[in-house]
């Protein structure tokens, strides 16, 4: 049950936040610029009881999670190349590309026999041999298989891909598909929208208003979505601050978004890495904290702000639900993208290990499903006893 909860001001060190405070504290909408300053304050802390009052006022002390598993049914990519963040692609030939037969996809999905699992979470590369069948084929095998999961699959970029190959329009692809079983769109695929840093990290990729027209047109069909941004590699302040701009623009039009989840960059194995000098380092605490807790604030038309516990480690995503978060990344299972660019967390976790994130961050745990209503809320006492 959402709670009121107090502002001190007076607790902010830097007088120009406090100004951006007052604007919070009466629920006015946030402009660029104050973005900027949240982005660029050395008073983070001053950020996050910001951010934290106004997710107490949405959310209360209920974290939500979700039993999901993630399937990447082929590494094969046409974009390998261009995309010079990416560890996780391989062309055809190469060493380590993969690409699952629908059977192999089945057995993978198998954890779901249990019943904990209801949410698959499908993303791969643009495989030239992954067009409109395999997909629709894939996720009708597992409506068949397992209807109580819930399955939220492919990028815009993915879509597009797709929409290209099979020479379909977008529109089409998206019907088709969730005729097939498709339940949601995850929100990968958006990195940083800037034109810059778009043709720096990701050159060949679908334009950012391209990816914008995807989702506007799933909402439009009445598919939700996530969307997200990779920070932390080449972009600007002015960059971040215009990606969320947009994002906050398209749910103004459309309310289709579900969560925003920002994303750290990882620069083991990719040439981004290489070319910056940053193998073996990720982003900074800091900087994860800022930006969960900069997209609270300025995203005020979304409900729900993930972290993503594989890419920030599940310290600092228990830390990050005082700085704004509502939502955590769920159960998972078997992770691969951000592994394979460096990622030293767990590839999965358990639900014991989620619950005592939650309730060791004085916070109550709530499992929920795709569509954010909640499914069971775990009271520390009630499951211990
Ligand atoms: S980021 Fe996506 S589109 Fe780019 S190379 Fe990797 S898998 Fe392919």
């Amino acid at each position: 049950m959402p709670q009121s909860s107090s502002l001190n001001l007076d607790k902010i060190t830097d007088r120009n936040l406090r100004a951006v405070g007052e604007k919070v504290a009466t629920g006015n909408r946030l402009s660029n610029q104050d973005a900027e300053l949240l982005f660029s304050t050395p008073d983070l802390l001053g950020v996050g009881m910001l951010a934290d009052y106004v997710n107490r006022r949405k959310h209360g002390d209920i974290v939500t999670f979700a039993a999901n598993q993630h399937i990447n049914p082929t590494n094969v990519c046409y974009l390998r190349k261009t995309c010079v963040f990416c560890s996780f692609a391989r062309l055809p030939k190469e060493e380590g590309a993969y690409h699952y037969t629908l059977d192999q996809v089945f057995a993978e999905a198998e954890t779901a026999a249990t019943g904990l699992t209801k949410e698959f979470h499908i993303v791969g590369g643009l495989d030239m041999k992954a067009g409109l069948q395999y997909y629709s084929e894939m996720f009708r095998g597992l409506k068949a298989r397992y209807p109580h999961v819930h399955i939220k699959a492919l990028t815009a970029v993915e879509i597009a891909h797709i929409a290209r190959i099979d020479k379909m329009s977008v529109e089409d692809v998206l019907r088709t598909l969730h005729e097939a079983g498709l339940d949601t769109l995850p929100g990968g695929g958006a990195e940083v929208f800037g034109r810059g840093v778009r043709m720096a990290i990701a050159d060949k990729k679908l334009a950012a208003e391209d990816w914008i027209e995807v989702h506007r047109t799933a909402h439009r069909l009445g598919i939700r979505s996530n969307c997200t941004m990779l920070y932390g590699h080449v972009e600007t302040i002015q960059d971040r601050v215009e990606h969320l701009r947009m994002l906050r623009d398209l749910q103004d039009e459309s309310g289709g978004f579900l969560a925003y989840i920002p994303l750290a960059y990882h620069p083991d194995n990719n040439e981004l890495g290489v070319e910056l000098g940053r193998q073996g380092t990720a982003t900074t605490g800091f900087d994860d904290l800022r930006n969960l807790a900069v997209a609270r604030l300025f995203l005020d038309n979304f409900d729900h702000i993930k972290t993503h516990w594989i890419m920030v480690t599940p310290f600092l995503s228990q830390t990050s639900l005082a700085f704004g978060v509502n939502d955590l990344e769920g159960t998972v299972v078997r992770e691969k993208i951000y592994h394979e660019a460096g990622a030293h967390t767990a590839q999965g976790l358990s639900l014991a290990e989620i619950l005592d994130l939650i309730w060791s961050a004085g916070k109550i745990p709530a499992e929920r499903d795709s569509f954010y209503n909640i499914l069971r809320v775990f009271e520390r006492d009630a499951v211990a006893a």
